[in-house]
């Protein structure tokens, strides 16, 4: 599926890694408060596909899923830990892939964000704080 209809993604340390068929459904980003303890992050940017659109390739035993009571569930590679996919019965035949853990460019810039209340209130300011250089 190595084509331009195709996106392609992995974790860390790519024992886990992906084939999504374009066009992606959505692109949206998430603030609720399981994303950012899951991801360790201010909020997860998800990226929405048909199941049936996403193969996944796993070294032996690297893709874990961690089921919430819910009965969601978030993948993740059991190697280096990165959280990389979710599925949920309030969205039944889809996929979400976090969006960070893309190779490749999405045509498709998030349109919509969810959960705007528990919004990480300390991140707020990313784009207006000084600049530390790189090395
Ligand atoms: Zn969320």
């Amino acid at each position: 599926m190595h084509s331009v209809n195709a996106a392609h993604g992995a974790g860390l340390c790519g024992a886990v890694h992906f084939t999504a068929r374009l066009p992606t459904r959505w692109v949206a980003h998430c603030h609720c408060s399981r994303c950012q303890r899951a991801h360790g992050a201010p909020m997860v940017t998800w990226v929405g596909f048909g199941e049936s659109a996403v193969q996944i390739d796993s070294a032996a035993d690297a893709l874990r899923w961690f089921e919430t009571a819910q009965g969601a569930g978030r993948g993740f590679c059991g190697r280096c830990g990165s959280p990389m996919f979710f599925r949920s019965p309030r969205c039944p035949g889809e996929l979400h892939i976090a969006r960070a853990v893309f190779d490749t460019e999405l045509a498709h810039q998030p349109s919509s964000q969810v959960f705007v209340s528990t919004r990480a209130a300390w991140a707020l300011d990313a784009h207006t704080l000084p600049v530390e250089p790189e090395d």
